[in-house]
Order: structure tokens, then sequence, then C-alpha cells
């Protein structure tokens, strides 16, 4: 479970998360859109603390912490508590797809190497990518190792994976394989948040599509109700423009 209470964040005297109030349920899949620079990345940042917020209360699993007195350690707690998937898959360069996903339960969850290196293989196999353990990214394709970005996101059994337009850096020949992953995640009740232009991902997969504007949800519900029904101008407006 994963609940935001007033979380903002400021840049200077920019607001660009403007007091969001948001609660999400184990195994729900979320769908987050809304026009260019209106906060999505920066709410997923936050709630990763890959940005610190500026204020409010966060709870991810049965730890609460508010923003703004959050220790080092809570801090730490809450990013092994989530997982990030990147639009650019942000992997390491010099080390393999199997290091790749060690790293993250290495470095950020502390696991002894044996066993990290143990499950790596373990989600190496799961996403389909068994034989590429010794590849390094540069050799792969763009769906390879943005599902090589998943796996590491899968690896820990995260409360939380948050997706940052995961599939707009591919070449379109790859975005149905990162959806499939992304599909059978969802199957297996993995809490997502989505940040997507992907329609019929948000259509097909998503229990609950969130409409964010200016820093602030504008309107939210089952994709049925938000694609061909909104009821926000500012929502009939941007989907006029996308679908
Ligand atoms: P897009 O759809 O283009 O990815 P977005 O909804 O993800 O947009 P954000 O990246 O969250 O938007 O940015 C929201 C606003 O915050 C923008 O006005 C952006 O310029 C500003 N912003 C984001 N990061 C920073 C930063 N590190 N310093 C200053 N301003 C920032
Ligand atoms: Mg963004």
């Amino acid at each position: 479970m994963i609940k935001l209470e007033s979380l903002s964040k400021h840049f200077g005297t920019t607001v660009v998360l403007d007091g969001i109030d948001l609660t999400i349920d184990k195994g729900e899949i979320v769908v987050i859109i809304g026009p260019s620079g209106t906060g999505k990345s920066t709410l997923l940042r936050c709630i990763n603390f890959l940005e610190q917020p500026t204020a409010g209360t966060m709870t991810v699993g049965d730890l609460t912490v508010d923003v703004k007195k959050a220790s080092r350690a809570e801090i730490l707690s809450m990013r092994r508590r989530t997982a990030f998937v990147f639009q650019n898959y942000a992997l390491f360069a010099n080390k393999t797809a199997l290091q790749n996903i060690a790293e993250r339960l290495l470095v950020v969850d502390k696991w002894p190497k044996e066993k990290a290196y143990r499950r790596a293989r373990e989600i190496l196999d799961q996403i389909g990518l068994g034989e590429k353990a010794d590849a390094y990214p540069a050799s792969m394709s763009g769906g390879q190792q943005q599902r090589v970005g998943i796996g590491r996101a899968m690896a820990a059994g995260a409360e939380v994976i948050l997706f940052d337009e995961p599939t707009s850096s591919l070449d379109p020949e790859w975005v149905e394989e990162v959806l499939g992953l992304m599909k059978q995640l969802a199957s297996e009740r993995q809490t997502m948040m989505v940040v997507t232009h992907e329609m019929s991902f948000a259509r097909d997969v998503a229990d609950r599509v969130i409409f964010i504007d200016g820093g602030r949800i504008v309107e939210q519900g089952p994709p049925s109700e938000i694609f061909y029904n909104p009821q926000d101008p500012r929502t009939k407006d941007f989907l006029k423009k996308i679908l």
C-alpha cells in the first residue's frame, strides 16, 4: 500500500507538485497521464527519493515518513521498498546484464553476494534473457536493455515499481516485448505506477488512470471512465490531442 498525503515539491519558487493526496492498494496497477511538464516524473522520483520532496507524508508498506523530517535511514528504507524503471534504461555500461541486476540487490538491498547473483540469474530466466547473462548493454537491443531495467526493478520484490515512460526511448519494434513483460508483472499483481503514453496499455491493464495537470490530480477513475467519459475540460482537451 502506498499513501501520499499533501505531497509537494518545489524547485525554488516553482511549485511542481501541489499537494498530492493519493492511496494505491497493494496489487493495484495505476497509469498516470498528463501534459508535458506537469510533474509526472517528479511525482515518481519523489516516491523513490530520487528527488527530496518539499513537504507531506508518505507511506509505503508499513513505513510512514514526514518527508521533511525523514532520516537518512528512513530514506534508504523507502528506496528499498520502491524500484524505478527509467525511460533510458539507466544500465551500467561497464556491467553485464547479470551484474546490472545483482547491483541493485547488493548496493540498495544489501544482499550477500551469492544470494544476489543467484536471484539475478533467476530473474534473467524469468525475463527471457538467460542467455544474455554475460552480455553488456551495448550489445543488447533497446528492448532487451529495458527488460534488464525491469528485471532489476523486479529482483528485490519491492512494494511498488515506478515506471517513467518505459517504452518512450524504444524503437517501435521493441515496444511490444517490453509492454508484454509489464503485462506479465501486472497479471502477477505487482503494484505498479506507470507514466506512459501507451493508451492501449492503460486501457487493457490499468485498474485506475490518473490525469495530472499543474502538479495536481485533476481526475481519476477506471480507464473506461477516464477515456470514454472524462468530466474535466482539461482531461477532455488532453485526450483529444493524444487519442
Ligand atoms: P514530461 O511529460 O515532459 O516528461 P513531466 O510531467 O514528467 O513532463 P516533470 O519532469 O516532472 O514533468 O517536470 C515538472 C516541472 O518541474 C517542469 O516544469 C520542469 O521544468 C520542472 N523540473 C523538473 N526537474 C527539475 C529540476 N531538477 N530543477 C528545476 N526544475 C525542475
Ligand atoms: Mg516526465
